[in-house]
């Protein structure tokens, strides 16, 4: 069951939160931290909050009292995942130099679960990083260089509802800032704590949470759009991806019915809507859950199924029920799922900023430092490579045809 969960070797929770703290104790280290979608929505229940509680302000201040030199939003970088991954689909659907159908890559043990079990699905995997991938080599790049800091003093943490992350960030691959300054041994993200553990490190400084007063994001990769938000939840990179891939064919600003998507929204398991954009049907999928991602891609390799874009999260729910969140001690199960969900919608809602494309923050980083979503730095530093892990499994595939014959 376990292996099913979590194929990403992040089955037990590592806990790194006393590293960090002693990193902010050093004088010597500048420590970052970036926080992702989901966190925010569920940090409160640990403090006895309501579930669902939308919790951004005290997060930051949190971060900020326990020691933090700088407190950047991951949804800044769910913004700039979707630049690049939605320029990516229309390139698949216009171009036709990499195959369609489109499978996201923001779920590590998604990535992990493919590697091992469905090697031949690599190539429709966005080659995108997920967005804690994008935030660190940006922040030890571009950041540093803006707030004039020395990178290889930089300690960048990231706060996530996922334990899978922790394996993430330790791909030899996760080394593009290195690459990029020619600095050895450096990593774009050093470490990654949960939700827990954050709530855990303001319990043992005795800090009452509920009285912190707000405070808000550091300038520079601290904007991100209600599109960023909703990252957090299943179905929500999707809409996010759609809302701007509208905008990348038609250069038109996406119509209102696709700000609220009710297809892909909701916590089924497995489900299906098609995009009108322009004309164009595009065809799309939303999976949680290992066995239902086994069901869809069966029925796609047997052609039962076809589409242009899937996402798919191993979480039940997508992040918000992710493995580092608040433990669900009185098995709310689903309930407490869709207050966590309900949280992201409203804060979605409540935005004049929705669309990852028109974050002045994201505009800005593309005219000072990428240029343009896939270009050759944007390639470098903010997409990745996939391995055939199928080794891993411990045996030699053996066909059905060479059973059959050897049995005969
Ligand atoms: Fe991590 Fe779960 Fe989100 Fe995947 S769905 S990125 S495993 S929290």
């Amino acid at each position: 069951q376990c292996a099913n969960v979590c194929p990403a070797d992040s089955i037990t929770e590592k806990v790194e939160a006393y590293e960090v703290a002693a990193a902010m104790r050093d004088p010597e280290k500048i420590v970052i931290f970036s926080t992702s979608p989901s966190v925010r929505i569920a940090l409160g229940e640990e403090f006895a909050m309501a579930d669902g509680s939308f919790v951004e302000g005290k997060m930051v201040a949190l971060l900020k009292k326990l020691g933090a030199d700088y407190v950047l939003d991951t949804n800044f970088a769910a913004d700039l995942t979707i630049m690049e991954e939605a320029s990516e689909l229309v390139e698949r659907i216009t171009k036709g130099e990499k195959p369609l159908l489109q499978f996201t890559s923001c779920c590590p043990a998604w990535v992990k679960f493919a590697e091992t079990y469905y090697p031949e699905m690599l190539p429709h995997i966005s080659s995108a990083k997920s967005p804690i991938g994008m935030q660190g080599p940006t922040i030890k790049t571009y950041f540093a260089k803006k707030m004039g800091l020395d990178p290889r003093k930089i300690v960048n943490v990231a706060v996530t509802p996922c334990t899978a992350k922790k394996y993430e960030i330790r791909r030899d691959e996760m080394n593009a800032a290195a690459r990029h300054l020619g600095i050895n041994g450096m990593r774009d993200m050093d470490y990654v704590i949960t939700t827990r553990e954050l709530a855990m490190l303001a319990k043992d400084e005795n800090i009452d949470f509920t009285a912190l007063e707000d405070k808000a994001y550091d300038d520079f990769m601290g904007l991100g759009s209600g599109a960023g938000v909703i990252f957090g939840n299943t179905g929500g990179v999707m809409e996010a991806a759609v809302r701007s891939a509208y905008t990348f064919v038609t250069k038109k600003t996406a119509p209102a019915a696709l700000y609220d998507l009710k297809p892909v929204r909701g916590l089924e398991g497995i489900k299906e809507a098609s995009v009108d954009i322009d004309g164009l049907k595009v065809k799309v999928a939303i999976v949680y859950g290992t066995a239902n991602v086994r069901k869809l891609i069966e029925k796609i390799k047997s052609g039962e199924k076809s589409y242009h874009f899937v996402e798919v999260m191993t979480c039940p729910g997508g992040c918000i029920g992710g493995g580092g969140q608040p433990k669900d001690r009185e098995y709310k199960g689903d309930a407490l799922r869709a207050k966590r969900i309900e949280g992201l919608y409203k804060r979605d809602d409540s935005m004049q900023l929705r669309l990852s494309h028109e974050n002045p923050e994201i505009i800005k980083l593309y005219e000072e430092f990428y240029g343009e979503p896939l270009s050759e730095l944007a390639e470098q530093m903010l997409h990745t490579v996939y391995f055939d892990r199928s080794a891993d499994l411990g045996g030699v595939y053996i066909a059905p045809t060479e059973i059959q014959s050897a049995a005969g």
